[in-house]
């Protein structure tokens, strides 16, 4: 077998704002500045941190961020009050709710609240529905993500037999039905599957989802596969903390064809997606606004 290739996320991530920069420069010279409302609700350190992050982003490719942050105690009605007024404000073309919520708050209303044309994490039922329905819709970024490297690592992906870990509603159900858009014959596994490293092995794409730290090594992987790992877990590590993801990358690395790592694979694709998602918002917008114009020309 030729030698593991390590999928670089960073790199990936870079070219995707380069185009994402370019695509802010042609709308500004149109007199449109994308603009991204990120509304952070509580006091979550790593919420704060992923807040920070995104808008540092924003800021780099050119893309106006507003940071809103509502206190602990806010309720389900003030958060939909502020998402009617960022919704009814032209100037915004993305809304982003930094989940997870305090417990008082509705998350479903409060993510249902998003028009869908700004609902740049792709969490809107009506997004969610059009990308079940294999419609080009503003998808969630962590698996947007996934697939960009998976067809800059495979080329084609048309019938490959895709494994995804996990069954979640931000990474897992979305990330099977871009595959499947993408024409890959696709099996999701979750926490009732049984045998699923028997599942697993038969995959030429394994896409990991878990949240548990390095669950699949090589007993879980066919000779050649290509894996890409979005769990995200910190452990202690002889007294030192650090990010492992739901891989056993040391274990895996010598079955594999490729592998992201952690950090470094997945993580940076989901901030370049966000951004890739806030400017193709800012287009629709732009789209929907001159054929409205064209309409009542007509
Ligand atoms: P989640 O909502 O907790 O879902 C985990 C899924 O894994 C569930 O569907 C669960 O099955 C399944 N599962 C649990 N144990 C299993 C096992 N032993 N075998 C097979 N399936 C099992 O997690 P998530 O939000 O999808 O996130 C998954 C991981 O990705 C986390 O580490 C998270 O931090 C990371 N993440 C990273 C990014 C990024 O930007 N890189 C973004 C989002 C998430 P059931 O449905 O049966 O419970």
């Amino acid at each position: 077998m030729n030698t593991p290739r390590l999928i670089d996320g960073k790199a990936a991530a870079a070219r995707v704002l380069i185009e994402v920069r370019k695509d802010v420069e042609r709308l500004r010279a149109q007199d449109i500045q994308p603009a991204l409302a990120v509304i952070l609700v509580g006091s979550d350190p790593a919420s704060q941190v992923y807040v920070r992050n995104k808008i540092l982003r924003a800021e780099e490719v050119g893309i106006r961020s507003l940071e809103h942050r509502l206190g602990t105690d806010t309720s389900t009605e003030q958060l939909l009050d502020l998402i009617a007024r960022l919704n009814a404000d032209g100037s915004i073309h993305g809304i982003l709710l930094q989940l997870p919520l305090p417990a008082q708050v509705d998350e479903l209303r409060a993510l249902q609240a998003i028009v869908p044309g700004k609902d740049v994490d792709g969490f809107h039922s009506e997004n969610v529905g059009g990308l079940s329905q294999g419609r080009t819709v503003l998808a969630p970024c962590t698996p947007s993500g996934c697939l960009y490297l998976l067809e800059q690592t495979c080329g084609d992906l048309r019938g490959k037999h895709a494994v995804v870990i996990g069954r979640s509603n931000i990474v897992g159900k979305p990330m099977a039905a871009l595959l499947l858009k993408a024409d890959c014959s696709v099996t999701v596994l979750h926490s009732r599957s049984p045998d699923p490293q028997a599942l697993c092995r038969q995959a030429d794409i394994v896409i990991a989802a878990v949240g548990r730290p390095r669950l699949i090594d090589a007993s879980w992987l066919k000779p050649g596969a290509v894996v890409i790992d979005v769990g995200i877990n910190r452990i202690d590590d002889a007294g030192r903390s650090r990010l492992v993801g739901d891989v056993d990358f040391d274990s895996a690395l010598p079955q594999v064809a490729a592998i992201t790592p952690v950090p470094g694979g997945v993580g940076p694709m989901t901030i370049a997606f966000l951004m890739k998602n806030t400017v193709t918002a800012a287009l629709m917008q732009q789209h929907s606004l001159s054929e409205a114009v064209c309409h009542s020309i007509s």
